[in-house]
């Protein structure tokens, strides 16, 4: 769970005693934040705060997902400020449904994984009983997947083959890192294709903008952020899933090439893409 992870001496109660029993996580969930706010001084009425609402929302996909990929449990969640005329949990359920049902397997149906009642004796708790996941459940893959024009947008499906598929074959060739680019110089630049282990990442700056190259060069902070920019750590682990791995080199970029050419015999021109060397020196003494 996570350090701001909120709570209250009642959701600290609750947890322990269903801890006894079962898989249990409890999220603290004040009224306001699925329900719109009454001003009585000004009779009006204030959405919810889609900050806070959003973040609540990740709270409970990740701790349901945790649930699932762990034997199943129960999520308590505790609706602070619920009034005791208030039986519809209407405003509840669209706040949450549709993230549960994010959370569920093609092959399974919302009603097999998720159960809800109120918690007899406290109807400030709303208790769902959650079913295990038969394959792993991933609400936010930080892994990557490399396709030929970079990487994986959403990996949750793949994650799940690419475990199975290594988990199959323990020799394969993940175990160790094989592949190895060879020293680029304008010879090698010329036979350089983009293809799915390499991925080339250019490194332009306009001449007003020479400073901070040099800064960005002379520093290996600003170096290491700008290959943060660049998304280094998403391709490393979209590369590493590679059966002969694969490179990340910086500093060759692409340009416009306009290219003639015959079409049904007629002279065409059309713009391709071409790559050129962007020439990075790094300090010796601070890259050595
Ligand atoms: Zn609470």
């Amino acid at each position: 769970m996570s350090l701001d992870h909120e709570t209250c001496k009642k959701c600290e109660r609750y947890s322990e005693e269903f801890n006894k029993r079962n898989n249990n996580l409890c999220v603290h969930l004040e009224v306001t934040i699925f329900n719109k706010s009454w001003d009585d001084r000004t009779q009006t009425s204030r959405r919810p705060n889609p900050e806070r609402k959003k973040k609540k929302k990740e709270e409970i996909k990740r701790s349901v997902s945790a649930l699932r990929n762990s034997l199943g449990g129960q999520l308590l969640i505790h609706l602070e400020g619920l009034s005791p005329e208030d039986q519809s949990k209407g405003n509840f359920d669209e706040f949450i449904d549709d993230d549960l049902q994010t959370i569920i397997n093609v092959d399974e149906t919302f009603d097999d994984v998720y159960y809800k009642k109120t918690l007899q004796g406290d109807p400030e708790f709303v208790v769902i009983d959650i079913e295990p996941s038969s394959a792993i459940i991933i609400t936010d893959p930080k892994t990557k997947f490399i396709i030929d024009k970079g990487f994986t947008p959403d990996s949750a499906q793949a994650l799940r083959f690419f475990l199975k598929h290594i988990s199959d074959a323990p020799n394969s060739n993940h175990s160790e890192v094989k592949h190895r680019q060879p020293f680029l110089n304008d010879r090698t630049l010329q036979t350089i294709t983009e293809k799915r282990d390499i991925q080339l990442k250019g490194f332009v700056f306009t001449t007003q903008e020479q400073t901070k190259k040099k800064a960005i060069l002379g520093d290996t902070k600003q170096f290491v952020d700008h290959l943060w920019d660049l998304r280094l750590p998403l391709y490393v682990t979209a590369l590493a899933k590679l059966k002969e791995i694969g490179s990340f080199i910086l500093g060759i970029g692409e340009k416009e090439k306009k290219f003639q050419t015959k079409i049904k015999g007629k002279p065409v021109k059309y713009v391709s893409k071409t790559f050129e060397d962007h020439g990075i020196e790094l300090p010796m003494d601070k890259y050595p």
